[in-house]
């Protein structure tokens, strides 16, 4: 039995330009939050998921071979030349919403396949682990590094920034989920020629943090996540997560983030606190 977290994320800046050749080419700051999942895999007689979790939306994870992790699994294999791999149960201890735009089955997927490779004893280095990741999603790889990084193409090329002082993050957590594909779907109708990416990004991101350019897609499906960018709790934000629909809000001064749960709270929002990190995906 081996065991691996990974953390999930927000993007500090997500730009979105032209589809091109099926992707969207992206400009992205990643930012890793201290909220991780962890992936537990031992040998079994056939595929198995059994997933933990008091998270949105929990309902949706696959409990058969369409999970991200077989995925992982399969895709591990076969970079290593194994073509009928040991089929493994997989305990998945979920922590970031479904469908919320944080990434959680990205992270599920970083932390299978550093845990396989473990398991296996395969010996892949990081970079061969990040090229399996890119087959699996746009932010498999991001969940492998960890910390803070600029995505860019599909999100795939990763470039590590230098961490940043501790900021203490409140995410506001949606009971209904969004579709990444319908989210980006919105925005090729709104924004058919995509957004100007940035090339200065990397220098020059924090004049821009918040900025996403799936929001009017979003709103556009869930015109209700108005409000909720709206909030007034004394701190920087309401920003959308990814596509959504987590909404997250920033202070560096802890006490100042625990008042901003309380008034959020006290208006009936499910919240959690966490803050960013500079972890990456890792046998635990
Ligand atoms: P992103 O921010 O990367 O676009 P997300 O955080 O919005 O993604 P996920 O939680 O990764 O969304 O899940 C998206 C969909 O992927 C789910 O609705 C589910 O059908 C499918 N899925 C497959 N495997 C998993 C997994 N291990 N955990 C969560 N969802 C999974």
């Amino acid at each position: 039995m081996t065991t691996a977290s990974a953390q999930g994320k927000i993007n500090l800046v997500f730009q979105v330009g032209a589809l091109s050749n099926g992707y969207h080419e992206v400009r992205s700051v990643y930012q890793a939050i201290d909220l991780a999942e962890t992936v537990t895999v031992r040998e079994s007689n056939s595929w198995e998921i059994e997933v933990h979790g008091e998270v949105p939306n929990l309902e949706l994870v696959p409990r058969d071979e369409s999970n991200i992790v077989v995925r992982a699994a399969v895709e591990l294999a076969r970079s290593a030349g194994i073509t009928n791999p040991q089929p493994m149960k997989f305990t998945i201890q979920k922590r970031i919403p479904v469908a919320g735009g944080m990434a959680g089955g990205s992270a599920d997927a970083a932390a299978a396949l550093v845990a396989l490779n473990e398991h296996w004893c395969l010996g892949k280095s990081d970079a061969e682990l990040a090229e399996v990741g890119a087959k699996l999603g746009a932010d498999v790889p991001f969940a492998l590094l960890g910390g803070t990084a600029l995505g860019t193409g599909s999100g795939t090329q990763l470039t590590k920034l230098s961490d940043n002082p501790t900021l203490h993050i409140l995410l506001i957590f949606s009971e209904f989920a969004l579709s990444t594909k319908d989210v980006f779907q919105a925005f090729d109708s709104i924004r058919p020629a995509g957004d100007e990416l940035a090339a200065d990004l990397e220098e020059n991101y924090s004049n821009r943090i918040g900025e996403n350019s799936l929001l009017p897609a979003a709103l556009k499906l869930r015109p209700d996540l108005k409000s909720v960018l709206e909030l007034d709790l004394g701190i920087q934000g309401g920003f959308l997560s990814g596509s959504g629909p987590t909404v997250w809000f920033s202070t560096p001064d802890h006490a100042v983030v625990e008042q901003a749960q309380q008034r959020a709270r006290s208006l009936g929002y499910r919240s959690v606190l966490t803050q960013t990190s500079s972890l990456g995906a890792r046998l635990s």
